[in-house]
């Protein structure tokens, strides 16, 4: 029986690698996969880990029909074995639908990579419909820690180095250096609320006579 897996946590939480890994391993007993991804941080049509591993797949566009696609590459006498589909935090609820239909109809696993919440703590829609829909869903453990040692539950995202919670839901990090730099940084929930980054702390801690502020 195919089924629809979730694979879900924070940023850093070791996702992409676990795509990666199942990748290897099917391609290893010779099964050919359907890669998804979106905004990879390598770029388009790119899915690649922290640790500096890559492979190719299909870059999803704005309305894209994975299913039609499925049925395309099918039909046209490729193979595809199973899907893997990195970044599905990015995919819209609809995306989410056409992958249950490829489980369902066309009878091939799917596993779906994403992050569960924004940097407001707030689900992303896509994963919302991969709560809904999944067969299963797996937490993954590779232990993010936040900046005090805790385990990082939530994503924050900082702009010159300061934590926002306000914004658009998609903004990839740039690396331009510039002081308005958006960055993203993992934390444990009591230090999302307290919007306090490494660097906060670490600015407080260099001028204990200026307390945090602490949103209670
Ligand atoms: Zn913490």
């Amino acid at each position: 029986m195919s089924e629809l897996v979730f694979f879900c946590g924070t940023m850093d939480c070791g996702k992409s690698t676990l795509a990666l890994q199942i990748e290897h391993n099917r391609s290893a007993r010779g099964l050919v996969g359907m890669i998804f991804t979106r905004n990879d941080r390598a770029g388009e049509g790119k899915l690649s880990s922290r640790l500096g591993l890559v492979t190719d797949a299909v870059e999803v566009e704005d309305g894209a029909d994975l299913y039609a696609h499925l049925v395309d590459h099918l039909s046209q006498g490729r193979r595809a074995d199973y899907v893997i589909a990195d970044e599905a935090q990015f995919l819209d609820p609809g995306q989410i639908d056409q992958l249950a239909r490829v489980v369902d109809d066309l009878d091939l696993d799917v596993y779906a990579f994403g992050i569960t919440t924004d940097f407001r703590s707030k689900l992303f829609p896509g994963s919302q419909r991969l709560v809904e829909l999944a067969d299963r869903v797996e937490v993954l453990q590779v232990e993010a820690l936040c900046w005090c040692g805790a385990r990082a539950t939530h994503n924050a995202r900082t702009v010159g180095g300061v934590m926002v919670v306000e914004g658009a839901q998609v903004v990839v990090g740039d690396v331009t250096g510039s002081k308005d730099e958006i960055g993203y940084e993992v934390l444990c929930r009591r230090h999302h609320r307290r919007r306090m980054t490494a660097a906060t702390a670490r600015a407080a801690a260099l001028a204990p006579d200026v307390l945090p502020v602490s949103s209670g």
